[in-house]
């Protein structure tokens, strides 16, 4: 019976899976993964026996709502820190099962105990696995919290000697994970060495991210992500549990190609988002805005009504800040108008405009801008330089052209919207400053260019209004 239980489980979750990766089943497939979660969770206990049920079912009611109270209340923008914190929890969960392995097996440091059972060797190879991969994840992902959070500086923390260190502690750690599998043949001393080895994989999990920029700690986390679910597989190794090990498969899986994507987007190498300390030389972002920017021109939401009423091919760029605002039903409306004005309207969603992937899509399907509208870079790059107006809410760094034209640019390589093909190019935001990755952005010189300074929810609710009385 556990058997069937843990098979249906991990059908659900493999259609849950599925079912995430469209917008119009993502609601339906979270609901299914979280009921294979408890259908897991329930197979367990019933496998385990006899386990004290009062501790197992605080333990639910605790984390469920601790869990559900989390979910509810976070921001969209907070999203990847949340995440990240998950993932931290999933690490940290993996190191302590393997330790309390240990424990059970007479094991807990008490010198009075000897070895009550000896440790087949693929135990304790997976068990040091599940060790280390969960200790790293767990320290790593908090510094990407505290990162995100603004806890810590967002910059590249690096100092002389870093990477000598990592390989030193790396070396040591091979060295105490050999030691946990030799000792588990036959001596209570692999207590110590886990525990060892527990603390070096920690102190590099710190020293692995802190040399990481702010504006890569999404990368990162999805890395994190897919370490944790490696973590878990490994855990179930050890407690031979076959559904620990496909879920844990899953998320390992899942998160690595998230990771291979987002790189892809960003036109960068895995290796370069972990040691190229991007984000470091780019301060010149907050510097005087006056001479980065000599050829601004701005306008107000009724300039910007008339142009956009005129034009007969829109197309909308939505970025980090229009998520910031809350400005998808504002920019819906304005779009329903412009196509009851006669205008074609289409929405260019970059993949990794926001701050996580698919942000732009939750957002505007919540708005319920119809998904045939809204289109891929690829789709729709080459229809720029036809289109009268682009219309960009609160996005910068997937629209700089420096991505394009400025080779000593940290973004140099990374597809971007072309939106500065357009024939009048309107940038609303609140300032000139930089976007994410800090660094300037020459559109806003651009001879096509005109700014909407302001808050985007209030300049689109303005420019819907000044439209509403024209038509
Ligand atoms: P950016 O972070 O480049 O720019 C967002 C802009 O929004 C800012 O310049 C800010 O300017 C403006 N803004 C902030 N608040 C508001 C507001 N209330 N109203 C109007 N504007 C506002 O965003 P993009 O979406 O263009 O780019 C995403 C960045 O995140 C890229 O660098 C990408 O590489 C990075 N990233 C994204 C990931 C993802 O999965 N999506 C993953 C990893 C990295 P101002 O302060 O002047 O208003």
């Amino acid at each position: 019976m556990i058997a069937v239980l843990y098979l249906i489980s991990s059908v659900l979750f493999i259609l849950g899976l599925k079912m995430l990766t469209r917008v119009s089943t993502a609601r339906n497939g979270n609901i299914l993964s979280s009921s294979a979660m408890l259908l897991a969770i329930v197979a367990t206990l019933i496998e385990m026996g006899k386990v004290d049920y009062t501790w197992i079912l605080a333990g639910l009611v605790v984390g469920g709502l601790i869990g559900g109270i989390m979910a509810v209340k976070v921001q969209m923008t907070s999203m990847p820190e949340m995440v990240a914190v998950f993932n931290g929890f999933g690490g940290g969960a993996s190191v302590l099962v393997a330790l309390s392995y240990l424990w059970d097996k007479g094991l807990g440091g008490d010198a009075s105990q000897t070895l009550n059972t000896m440790i087949h060797v693929d135990i304790s190879a997976t068990l040091a696995l599940s060790i280390v991969i969960g200790s790293v994840t767990f320290t790593g992902s908090l510094v990407a919290f505290a990162k995100l959070k603004g806890l810590i500086s967002g910059q590249p923390i690096l100092f002389p000697g870093n990477q000598v260190l990592n390989a030193l502690l790396a070396l040591s750690m091979i060295a105490m994970a050999v030691g946990t599998v030799i000792y588990a043949q036959g001596s209570d001393q692999i207590s110590l060495f886990a525990l060892v080895l527990t603390a070096i994989a920690a102190v590099l999990g710190i020293l692995l991210v802190t040399p990481i920029g702010g504006a890569d700690m999404p990368v990162v986390i999805s890395l994190l992500n897919s370490y944790s679910g490696l973590a878990a597989a490994a855990t179930g190794f050890v407690l031979s549990n076959n559904l620990l090990i496909i879920s844990g498969a899953l998320v390992g899986a899942s998160g690595l190609i998230l990771t291979k994507i987002m790189c892809k987007a960003m036109n960068r190498s895995l290796a370069n988002v972990l040691f190229g300390g991007f984000g470091q030389e780019v301060a010149s972002g907050s510097g005087k805005t006056g001479d980065l920017y000599p050829n601004v021109k701005s306008c107000g939401p009724e300039e910007c009504a008339m142009i956009m009423e005129a034009a007969r091919d829109v197309i909308i760029v939505p970025g980090y800040g229009l998520a910031v605002a809350q400005a998808q039903h504002a920019t819906r409306e304005l779009g329903d108008l412009l196509i009851k004005n006669g205008a074609t309207v289409r929405y260019a969603i970059h993949p990794v405009a926001g701050r996580m992937p698919g942000h732009m899509n939750v957002l505007l399907a919540e708005s319920n801008v119809p998904h045939e509208l809204l289109l891929d870079l690829d789709q729709i790059n080459d229809d720029f330089k036809n289109c009268d107006v682009v219309l960009i809410l609160g996005a910068n760094d997937v629209i700089n052209p420096a991505a394009e034209k400025d080779p000593n640019s940290p973004i140099y390589g990374m597809p971007i919207l072309k939106a500065y093909e357009a024939k009048t190019v309107i940038v609303n935001k609140r300032s000139l400053s930089a976007g994410f990755a800090a660094i300037p952005n020459d559109l806003f010189n651009y001879d096509n260019t005109l700014m909407l300074f302001g808050d985007a929810k209030k300049m689109i609710t303005a420019v819907v209004q000044e439209v509403k009385e024209m038509s």
